[in-house]
C-alpha cells in the first residue's frame, strides 16, 4: 500500500484511478478513515489507519449555511436601522413593512439548522 501503511491479513491494491470501477470492503473501511472527493473533476480516494478525525459533510454544510444566514440577518438588521424603503414596492419603510418578517424567517431557518 502507498505511504508504507501496513494492515495485516488484508489484501490491498493501489493504482491510477481513471475509468476504473473498484470495490472496497467494509472490513477495510471500518479500520480507519476513508474518503472520496471530487474537487474540480479530480477524484481522490484516501485512506488512513488508525482513524484520527471525524469528517462530517452535513455538519460542514450546516456551518456554511449558518454563516450565510447570519450574514443576511446582519444586512437586514442594518437596513432596519436605516430609513430604507421596502423592496416589495409598497412605498413603506422596510422596517414597517417586510423587515421584521424577513428577520423572523431567517431566525427560524437558523433554529432549524441548530448548532
Ligand atoms: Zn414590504
Amino acid at each position: 500500500m502507498p505511504n508504507s501503511l501496513r494492515i495485516q491479513n488484508v489484501m490491498v491494491t493501489s493504482g491510477k484511478l481513471s475509468d476504473t470501477d473498484f470495490l472496497i470492503g467494509m472490513d477495510i473501511i471500518t479500520l480507519g478513515d476513508f474518503s472520496v472527493t471530487n474537487l474540480n473533476g479530480k477524484t481522490t480516494f484516501s485512506f488512513r489507519y488508525p482513524s484520527c478525525e471525524t469528517i462530517n459533510y452535513v455538519e460542514q454544510a450546516k456551518r456554511i449555511q449558518r454563516k450565510n444566514l447570519e450574514k443576511q440577518l446582519k444586512a437586514i438588521q442594518k437596513n432596519l436601522r436605516k430609513k430604507v424603503k421596502c423592496p416589495c414596492g409598497s412605498g413603506r419603510q422596510f422596517r414597517y413593512c417586510h423587515g421584521k418578517e424577513q428577520i423572523k424567517k431567517i431566525e427560524e431557518e437558523l433554529e432549524k439548522i441548530g448548532v
